[in-house]
């Protein structure tokens, strides 16, 4: 195992995208294993930015992690690119909304009755615009939750279309859960598993434990 320090950028929790000052659009990510992974990731020794997601779980406190907030696909988006070139290897564990509202959230309260049309665009892709900007020695790992029937063949498209060097594929069922049954499928063809339904804890320590063999990290030190 290679104990080498990377400067390590995660980001856990999900982003909202305002409707009015009351209601946003979001989705159900917990963050339980985001604040594990970046623990574990601090306790081996590496030094962990991680991009928090409003009401996400946080993790417990190390001195070598810092925590930043962010709230809207737009906010974690503008963190990512400033934060990145300083950065060895993302963890894109957050789950980023698919759409936001147009023309920017209604100030106050939608009233009932008042419209039954919640006009939609489409978010852009993060991780893939990051990884256009990629260096030679930085890494990015992707995350893709999906139905168990599809799981394999959907995490290999976007391990593609995203342009990440690997993505954790695992089940719906995971999203809130203390366990997870995930696979990690990388660029060249290699594919990792922790085994069968593990606590999230293990999983985090695995992680970490065998990032340079998941993602060919160089040697450069902190
Ligand atoms: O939502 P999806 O299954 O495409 O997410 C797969 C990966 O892409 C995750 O790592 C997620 O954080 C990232 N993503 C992103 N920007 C989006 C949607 C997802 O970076 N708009």
């Amino acid at each position: 195992m290679n104990t080498q320090t990377t400067k390590i950028l995660l980001t856990s929790g999900a982003t909202q995208e305002p409707i009015d000052d009351v209601r946003f659009l979001g989705n159900r990510s917990s963050g339980k294993l985001g604040a594990l992974i970046a623990y574990a990731a601090a306790v081996g020794g590496h030094e962990v930015t991680l991009l928090l997601g409003q009401h996400a779980q946080p993790p417990a406190a190390h001195p070598r992690l810092s925590i930043l907030p962010f709230t809207t696909t737009a906010d974690l988006q503008a963190q990512l690119h400033a934060l990145w070139p300083d950065h060895t290897l993302l963890i894109m564990a957050a789950a980023v909304s698919d759409y936001t509202p147009k023309n920017n959230a209604i100030k106050g309260k939608i009233t009932r009755g008042t419209s039954d049309i919640l006009d939609v665009q489409a978010t852009p892709d993060i991780v893939a615009g990051l990884s256009a900007t990629t260096s030679e020695h930085q890494r990015i790992i992707a995350f893709a939750l999906e139905e168990a029937k599809n799981l394999q063949d959907r995490a290999l498209k976007k391990l593609s279309s995203k342009s990440v060097d690997a993505i954790v594929a695992n089940p719906i069922q995971t999203m809130e859960s203390d366990r997870i049954e995930a696979k990690v499928f990388c660029k060249d063809g290699a594919e990792f598993s922790p085994g069968e339904c593990i606590n999230k804890a293990t999983f985090a320590r695995w992680l970490i434990s065998n990032l340079h063999e998941i993602v060919k990290l160089p040697n450069t030190e902190v």
